[in-house]
């Protein structure tokens, strides 16, 4: 049995076999493209694409792909053989480097919000060679951007790209600004915290709310849920520590850096983390993850659930986003550094991320926002959708002496000033213990906290790298044009802290009190939905940022808001349908069945003996038969709200009806099924209860 360490990236074009396969103009060429962005000629594009064939073929892949990540959320392929018909009848493997840089995909059914007319159905895929490829069962893997013939992104990787592009940029600006004359390049860096719960296959399949639409439509709470906070970090079950190791195993051959795995707070729960990479490379490696779990757990007999709330009354799953900018030289620009420069430079960027949390709030609660994810947030289990940001009561102390000028009351009851003193260390400790926050500084990077489970972290990240890119170019442009640098900066920092400190929150994220206090005192934002928030992408300071930067074109981010609007108008209807299904033509006929049954029995039980009460038998049906009435009538209601959404003018329309009507005689039509499930036989339940699905693997 080989170790970890032979195999790891085994099925990855990485850098050992690029070194080892390409000649070395070729491959100082392809470094140069992947390290600064430098365009790649064709010739040296055939040598990688030959190279990277001849690698694949030796590894047993027979086809090759431009692997994209379209506005699904998900990742799209379409499959090519290798082969190309040789004149003696027989086949050669061929790939040239014209298929490996630009791929025409037939497009038209993935989304674009009218970004292609239909007419124009070619979209083409461009190889982005800053994310290696890789082989998944037998198919060499390009990853690749996806755009529409015209150049507009139909993807999540092209403005991702662009995103980190624009931070780049404007990172550099400021480095130089402090005397950095050596950095080539700053990149984002992000290790994903992934959340998700395992049922058995054989469950699964009797459900068909989760078959149809990921999570329980119905379920009555179990006797026994997460109160005993038994299960996080408990002992991990034989049959989930055999899916934990092969999961490994296949990520560690992709060369994800799979790290910690655990139990999570709720039974059936568990976490799986990353060391954090590059963000595109992190992204990619999310989708990857997300997908490999989910085959890897059919194969025991298990169904991986990414939904946010698979459950309801039991937590949702969420993906923390661990998020830190650092130079091509190691140095990582959230560090708190050794001397005064490196301070006022950290202190700088500290500032930039709180300017620019507090001025993009909006696009935060944007990037996280589906169906799926209106369960978690606002509940109280996850970050409220507020957005604020949690610095620690140390931190949040040195800026407040820093923006008043008054001795910062450590315990040397230093006075501090910018660029002269050291910062005073703050432990990692102290840093880390609040939950609640959305926005965590956790001592040399953010923890954005919102995310669903089920989220392509490209769309938080994109965002985050936006605001932070936009923050530093305000920042330089003010800086470059001072005269005296040094107070210069002073002002600014001061000026930041006072404008923006109302973002700043160290308490409970998940008191009342608190939403009282931003929403009303502070001004905060506190978008609850997805048709709340969605709207506000196209709101003009959003806009002109994002197109400012280059992020987005004006079309796009038009798109954008219809398809994730389209989305959750989707996801919510195929819900409300499951459900009327299930009611009418599961649950319905479930609790006919075993009311009838009972009233024959109490019937069989008078014909013996005609001064029996049988009051249970009465009081049963009775209550049955009336939940019974109660179901009939609300899946009707259900059904005609469902009807009623075609008479929305538009999409924003639809998703508010949704919001408000659709979603809460849901909420009813549970409720009475819910009710009926406690006074039902179990044996003539149509599906799993909860307790089966939540405590059902071994
Ligand atoms: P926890 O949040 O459970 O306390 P850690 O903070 O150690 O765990 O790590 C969580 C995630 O943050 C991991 O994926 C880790 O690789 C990532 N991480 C650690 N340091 C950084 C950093 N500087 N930038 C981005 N991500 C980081
Ligand atoms: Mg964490």
């Amino acid at each position: 049995m080989s170790t970890v360490k032979d195999y790891f990236g085994c099925m990855v074009f990485d850098d050992r076999i690029m070194k080892a396969t390409l000649s070395a103009d070729v491959y100082a060429s392809l470094k140069r493209t992947i390290d600064e962005g430098t365009e790649l000629d064709l010739s040296v594009a055939n040598a990688v694409a030959d190279a990277m064939k001849d690698w694949a073929v030796s590894k047993g892949a027979t086809h090759f792909t431009h692997w994209f990540q379209p506005l699904t959320g998900i990742t799209a392929e379409k499959h090519d053989s290798f082969i190309t018909p040789s004149p003696d009848g027989g086949v050669i493997m061929e790939f040239s480097g014209k298929e490996l840089i630009k791929g025409e995909p037939d497009a038209s059914s993935f989304p674009s919000g009218g970004l292609r007319a239909t007419f124009e159905a070619r979209g083409y895929t461009a190889w982005d060679p800053t994310s290696y490829a890789f082989i998944k069962g037998k198919t060499l893997c390009i990853p690749t951007a996806f755009c529409s013939y015209d150049g507009h992104a139909l993807d999540k990787k092209t403005p991702l790209l662009r995103s980190m592009e624009a931070l780049n940029k404007q990172a550099l600006r400021i480095l130089r600004l402090f005397g950095n004359s050596t950095a080539r390049c700053v990149r984002s860096s992000v290790g994903p915290e992934q959340e998700y719960f395992l049922v058995t296959k054989e469950m699964y399949d009797k459900r068909p709310d989760l078959r149809f639409s990921g999570r329980t439509l119905f379920g009555a709470k179990p006797p026994k849920g997460q109160e005993m906070d038994d299960h996080y970090f408990g002992v991990i079950k034989p049959k989930v520590a055999a899916f934990m190791e092969e999961l490994n195993e296949e990520l560690w051959k992709l060369g994800v850096l799979a790290k910690t795995e655990h139990n999570e707070v709720a039974p059936a729960q568990h976490e799986l983390a990353p060391i954090y990479t590059t963000t595109n490379i992190a992204t990619d490696h999310n989708q990857l993850t997300m997908e490999i779990m989910q085959k890897v757990a059919l194969k025991h007999g298990l169904v991986c659930l990414l939904h946010e709330k698979p459950f309801a009354g039991v937590n949702g799953s969420g993906k923390h986003n661990n998020w830190s900018i650092s130079t091509n030289e190691g140095q990582n620009l959230l560090s708190p550094g050794e001397t005064p420069y490196e301070n006022a430079q950290f202190l700088l960027f500290l500032c930039a991320v709180i300017k620019a949390v507090d001025d993009y709030q909006d696009l935060l609660r944007i990037s996280v926002a589906t169906a799926g994810n209106d369960h978690r947030l606002g509940a109280n289990e996850a970050p409220p959708a507020v957005v604020s940001i949690f610095l620690g009561d140390e931190l949040t102390a040195i800026l407040d002496a820093i923006e008043t000028g008054k001795p910062y009351n450590n315990t040397e009851k230093t006075q501090m000033k910018l660029g002269v003193d050291v910062l005073p260390k703050f432990h990692r400790d102290n840093t880390d213990r609040n939950r609640t926050s959305p926005f965590a500084f956790t001592g040399n990077k953010f923890e954005f906290r919102m995310l669903g489970s089920s989220n392509s972290i490209a769309c938080a990240n994109i965002m985050l790298n936006s605001a932070v890119a936009d923050t530093l170019r305000i920042f330089a442009d003010r800086l470059e044009s001072a005269s005296d640098f040094e107070s210069a900066l002073n002002q600014m920092i001061k000026e930041t802290i006072t404008a923006h400190k109302r973002i700043i929150f160290n308490g409970n994220g998940y008191d009342e009190s608190w939403i009282k206090e931003a929403t009303e005192k502070r001004g905060l934002l506190n978008f609850r939905t997805t048709p709340d928030c969605m709207p506000h992408l196209l709101d003009k300071k959003n806009v002109d940022m994002l197109t400012g930067l280059g992020v987005f074109t004006v079309a796009e981010l038009k798109s954008r808001c219809e398809i994730m609007l389209e989305n959750y108008c989707k996801t919510v209807i195929i819900e409300a349908t499951t459900m009327v299904d299930m009611a009418k033509t599961q649950i319905a006929p479930a609790i006919e069945a075993f009311s009838a049954d009972i009233a024959r029995a109490a019937a069989a039980k008078k014909a013996l003996d005609s001064s029996l009460a049988c009051s249970y038998e009465a009081g049963v049906v009775k209550k049955l038969s009336a939940l019974l009435d109660r179901i009939a009538v609300k899946a009707d209601e259900l059904s005609n709200a469902l009807l009623a959404l075609d008479d929305a003018e538009d999409i924003e329309e639809k998703s508010i009806m949704i919001r408000d009507t659709v979603l809460s005689l849901m909420g009813e039509l549970r409720l009475a099924c819910d009710e009926a499930e406690t006074l039902t036989a179990k044996s003539y339940w149509p599906f799993p209860t909860y307790a089966d699905l939540l405590f059902g693997v071994k």
